[in-house]
């Protein structure tokens, strides 16, 4: 292996001990602590773990956390109505809606009731286009944990060829945007892209996000660039085929241990940011 690992555990955990610091300052001032509402509806077994690891993260840096688990059955309507009280709650700055929910949920109207100025994980139409535009806002977790790995290991955007393997709201349109904010030349690539292995060739950055086992492979990644692996499939599994790819790229993402660490700390850091916006 050539390729230097970008540490996201590292570097998530440096955002905890930052967050930590200031959730203990705003507690100081404001004689209460943060608060984020996670709601998950439903028995998936992958979504009950995230939503605890992500509790325990609230845990250790002082957020308080306040978990709503819905029945498999629940309605739209009782899903909306749940996220619009916590919209007006106070005591809650942040709200994650554990995604994906079961079939039955019309996933935009339930993300369209969280209050933009709680979209901690920036979901919501308001976030997207906030983003989008330039404009303050909360950025979508993974794309913005992602854009602090590229920026902690100092790598070159401005000009660059990016190639987006992926074009799911949450994350590849949205990482794709970023980068394209960073003067790169950013290219989506997606279930009907034709030849896939030619546009990754020409990338120096590539960002998989599809959620399809070692989809990316080692041999097409040009020598020199840098590889994100926002994948995580069962067993562990990113979408890049980790152990060539890292005998040609410089930098790469781990699975486990890259962009998975640092989502969940962006996360917690905005629910910060939040708490601070609303005093
Ligand atoms: P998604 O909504 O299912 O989107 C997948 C995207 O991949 C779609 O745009 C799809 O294209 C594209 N795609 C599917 N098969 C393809 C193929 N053979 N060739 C090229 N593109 C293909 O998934 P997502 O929510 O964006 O998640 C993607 C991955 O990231 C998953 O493994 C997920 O677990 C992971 N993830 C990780 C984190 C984290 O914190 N680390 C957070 C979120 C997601 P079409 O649009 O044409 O269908």
């Amino acid at each position: 292996m050539t390729a230097t690992l970008m540490d996201g555990r590292t570097l998530s955990r440096q955002l905890l001990e930052s967050t930590a610091e200031r959730v203990t300052g705003f507690h100081r001032s404001h004689g209460r602590r943060p608060g984020l509402a996670t709601v998950l509806v439903g028995e998936d077994p992958a979504s009950h773990t995230y939503v605890r690891i992500k509790v325990n993260r609230c845990t250790e840096v002082g957020i308080d956390s306040r978990r709503f688990d819905l029945p498999t059955l629940t309605t739209t309507e009782q899903l909306v109505r749940v996220l619009r009280d916590l919209s007006s709650d106070s005591a809650v700055d942040g709200i994650l809606l554990q995604h994906p929910t079961p079939p039955q949920i019309d996933e935009h109207a339930a993300f369209e009731a969280i209050d933009p100025s709680k979209d901690v994980d920036g979901v919501t139409g308001t976030s997207f286009a906030a983003m989008a535009f330039g404009y303050r806002g909360f950025a979508s977790c993974t794309p913005a944990a992602i854009m602090r790995l590229l920026d902690a290991y100092d790598v070159p955007l401005s000009g660059q060829r990016a190639v987006v393997v992926g074009r799911s709201a949450i994350l590849g349109k949205p990482i794709g945007m970023l980068l394209l904010a960073r003067d790169a030349t950013v290219t989506y690539c997606h279930s009907r892209t034709t030849d896939l292995a030619a546009h990754v060739a020409e990338a120096d950055l590539v960002v998989a996000a599809v959620g399809v086992p070692h989809l990316v492979r080692g041999e097409w990644i040009k020598p020199g660039a840098v590889v994100v692996d926002a994948g995580y499939n069962a067993g562990n599994v990113g979408d890049v085929q980790a152990a060539t790819a890292a005998n040609r790229a410089s930098l790469i993402t781990p699975v486990p241990g890259g962009v998975g660490p640092m989502t969940i700390a962006v996360l917690l850091a905005q629910t910060v940011d939040a708490a601070e916006q609303h005093g």
